[in-house]
């Protein structure tokens, strides 16, 4: 049995919100930890243009950073959305009337725009500044280039091409949904991979402020424009802008191959996205330039290597991101991986196998659910089915709340496990689809009924006690100014 930094050096390969995170909680445990980063100090250069700016921070990922103590700091940067904001199909004037689809009943039901940078930033000054404990030190513009297990030797490529190995006794793998740290490992034999490519990628374009710094669409919702095979997305950003994310089939006839030409993507944007010419006069060019990504889940095992290594975050589990979930389950997991190392102090081998066996199962149901819940936002938000379902949901969730929680809700603000949020989800569905059967309207719905069929549910599962309703501001007025649209 080994314990942590027992035989060597402690060691994270990657400085995103996983290995940023986990950083500060090794730090707490009293360990000396150094984080290889390939990339340059965000800090100090900006290098998040074009690739997923800004991200819906939600119970998950707020539990850990009330947990570490970051919390005052995060509220000063985030936006909250309380709700999807649908614009409709229409070539007609501002682009129709646009409707808000709350997320929830209660004032605490809200996710939180947060900019990648800001987060990360946030993370990294307070691994630094980590006193009293262990400490943390960046190195960055270091690529991790090959793992020898071995010899227990890293070799990393700096930005100038020359290279240096540092010797570990454990490293994390924190080098998120292509990790190398990951390859090393699977080169050992053990553990396996699969990663599932999606047919739709993404492209962001950002929706600048109007001419007087001010937002020009609702900053506290998500917009959607649901176009059925494709949609477009956008998130408030502190400084006024948005960031929009188009989500579209790859190849075939509405999708990133037919978009080949300007004058193509003029009329797409005009016929599709009607109330943004206006807002974005360079969407055409932005669209020219940005980089379009692409999206993939990937599932493994195998997650550690005796004492020697364990991958964590989207290096273990990556999802599409629909859910708006992917940075939350990591820094759920890496909540997760710090009390695993806590029970299990002198067994540092064992711990990581517990981590597996605990989050495995909530890392594979997320990335169901998160590949759901893309057909729910381009399509099911503008389905008279859907609505009526959801609206249900919300319904018998207010009448019983210690019983019943939309799907939605239970992913997004509740800390249950995800794969009890899914089989509750399907249960639950099963009684909407009952109780809504020839029913136009909730009004016509036969709530005695509901209530003997929600009788028979398991009560829903406590809070953790860190997720506080409320801990990040719910009613933060917009940074800036809303226009009048
Ligand atoms: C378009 C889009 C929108 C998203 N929206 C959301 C959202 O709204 N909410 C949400 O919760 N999640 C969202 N996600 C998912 C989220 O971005 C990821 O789940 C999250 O970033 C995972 O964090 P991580 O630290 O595990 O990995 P990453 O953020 O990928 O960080 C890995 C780090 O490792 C570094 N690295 C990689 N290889 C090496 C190497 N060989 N050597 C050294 N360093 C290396 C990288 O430079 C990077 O800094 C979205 C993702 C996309 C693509």
């Amino acid at each position: 049995m080994t314990a942590l930094g027992e035989n060597g050096p402690v060691v994270i390969v990657g400085a995103g919100p996983a290995g940023a995170l986990l950083s500060i909680y090794l730090a707490r445990q009293g360990h000396d930890v150094t984080v290889y980063e390939s990339r340059p100090d965000m800090r100090q250069i900006d290098i998040s243009a074009g690739r997923s700016i800004n991200l819906a921070l939600a119970t998950r990922g707020i539990v850990p950073l009330v947990d570490v103590g970051l919390i005052d700091k995060i509220d000063a940067i985030t936006i909250p959305m309380k709700g999807r904001m649908i614009h409709p199909e229409s070539t007609e004037g501002d682009g129709g009337p646009l409707t808000l689809q709350p997320y929830g009943r209660a004032d605490h039901e809200v996710i939180h725009s947060i900019a990648r940078t800001d987060l990360n930033s946030i993370l990294m000054d307070a691994a630094e500044a980590a006193t009293g404990t262990g400490s943390v030190r960046f190195e960055f513009e270091h690529r991790l280039r090959n793992v020898d297990f071995d010899r227990s030797e890293l070799r990393f490529e700096r930005a100038d091409g020359s290279e240096t190995t540092v010797g570990f006794g454990t490293v994390f793998g924190a080098d998120g949904g292509g990790s190398d740290v990951r390859e090393a490992m699977l080169a050992l034999g053990g553990g396996t991979e699969d990663t599932e490519w999606l047919d739709h990628g993404y492209k962001e374009i950002t929706i600048p402020p109007g001419p007087e710094g001010e937002f020009q669409l609702d900053p506290t919702a998500l917009h959607i424009w649901p176009r059925g095979e494709f949609m477009l997305i956008a998130l408030a950003n502190p400084s006024g802008d948005f960031t929009a994310t188009l989500f579209a089939p790859n190849d075939g006839p509405e999708s990133f191959a037919a978009l080949s030409d300007p004058s193509i993507v003029e009329s797409f944007f005009a016929e599709q996205f009607h109330d943004l010419v206006t807002l974005v006069p360079d969407a055409v060019e932005q669209f020219q330039e940005n980089p379009t990504g692409r999206l993939a889940t990937m599932r493994a095992t195998g997650w550690s290597a005796g004492v020697q290594a364990v991958v964590v975050g989207d290096a273990a589990h990556a999802i599409v991101p629909f859910h708006g979930q992917g940075m939350n389950l990591a820094m759920e997991s890496v909540r997760s991986l710090d009390r695993h190392l806590r029970e299990n102090p002198a067994d540092v081998a064992r711990a990581f196998e517990q981590f597996e066996v605990d989050r495995k199962p909530s890392a594979d149901a997320i990335a169901d659910m998160a590949l759901d819940n893309y057909i729910e936002m381009r399509a099911g938000v503008v389905d008279p089915d859907y609505m009526i379902k959801r609206e249900l949901a919300l319904e018998l969730g207010q009448r019983f709340p210690d019983k019943i929680s939309p799907r939605y809700n239970m992913v997004m603000f509740s800390t249950m496990p995800y794969q009890e949020a899914q089989s509750r989800a399907a249960r639950q569905a099963e009684l909407l689809t009952d109780l809504v059967s020839g029913a136009s309207s909730i009004a016509d719905v036969d709530f005695d009924r509901a209530a003997e069929l929600v009788e028979e549910l398991a009560p829903l599962p406590a809070l953790d006690p860190l997720a506080r309703p409320g801990v990040l501001s719910t009613d933060a007025p917009p940074r800036l100014p809303l226009r009048e649209v």
